[in-house]
């Protein structure tokens, strides 16, 4: 702190400093969640250099630092031109998962306006966009194989707060994340006549019945392998939800995981 008069600076500048400093602490901080991915993992469908996860990492990394329109733009062109997404071909890639943290973080806290605009608009493609064949699942911390594109949108959902402030653009992302539902089930009750009642907890938008879905089962090795059908769904604005399956499998169980059937056949 000073000390001296002549040494306190003048508060326009202090606060101009200061409102710096922040600015390159959250850069500091987009740049070493980018570091701390091991992208060097992420497979490359397509094996060519041009969507190698690396060059992702580093098109985020221009993305964070840019400080002109052209510098944002030429960034965004690069996640646009291929590895994150293939605007051409409306194809999305695995590190898409990854660089997804990486973009929310550049809305809620990009040094400059066009960085925030820019990373909505990768979003936006990241989810509308399908998979290569072959590349539309992914390892989640909370279960294996699932939909890429529900994947996303769930870490979409989790920023929903920044997303509603940041206008038009913000709202409608997050409109579009909450179609890619996700339904824990826990609770289960077998009928008399063959059928299945569940209690679950549903995170999304309600879904129109009847609706395939497809179930992952926590104790299961091939999660995604089952598909049911949703003949009847209720909920309630805090998430509780209660379905009916019509035929249920064996293996439909407290703890199992449901997704949009659709979703999971995502792909080019
Ligand atoms: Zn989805």
């Amino acid at each position: 702190m000073p000390t001296s008069p002549w040494q306190r600076p003048h508060p326009s500048c202090f606060g101009t400093k200061r409102s710096c400093q922040i600015v390159r602490q959250n850069a500091r901080v987009s740049l070493d969640a980018i570091d701390a991915v091991n992208w060097s993992t992420i497979p490359n469908p397509t094996w060519h250099q041009c969507d190698d996860p690396e060059r992702v990492a580093h098109a985020l990394r221009l993305l964070t630092v840019s400080t002109t329109a052209n510098e944002t733009g030429d960034a965004a062109s690069l996640l646009a031109g291929g590895g994150f997404v293939c605007s051409h071909a409306a194809m999305v890639f695995p590190a898409a998962y990854a660089a997804t943290p990486v973009l929310l973080d550049l809305v809620e806290h990009g040094q400059r306006p066009r960085i925030k605009e820019a990373a909505i608009g990768l979003l936006a493609d990241a989810l509308g966009y399908f998979p290569t064949a072959g590349h539309n699942r992914v390892y989640t911390p909370y279960g294996t194989d699932v939909p890429l594109c529900c994947a996303i949108a769930r870490l979409i959902r989790g920023r929903r707060s920044t997303l509603l402030v940041h206008g038009k653009s913000g709202k409608q992302l997050l409109a579009e994340a909450e179609l890619h539902w996700r339904m824990t089930i826990e609770e289960t009750e077998h009928q008399p006549d063959g059928t299945l009642t569940a209690l679950a907890a549903l995170e999304g938008a309600p879904f129109a019945t009847p609706g395939e879905a497809e179930l992952h089962n926590p104790h299961s090795e091939r999660p995604a392998a089952t598909t049911v059908w949703i003949d009847a769904l209720t909920t309630d604005g805090s998430g509780a939800a209660c379905f009916h399956l019509g035929q249920p499998p064996s293996e439909v169980l407290p703890g199992s995981v449901l997704y949009p059937a659709e979703c999971g056949r995502r792909e080019h």
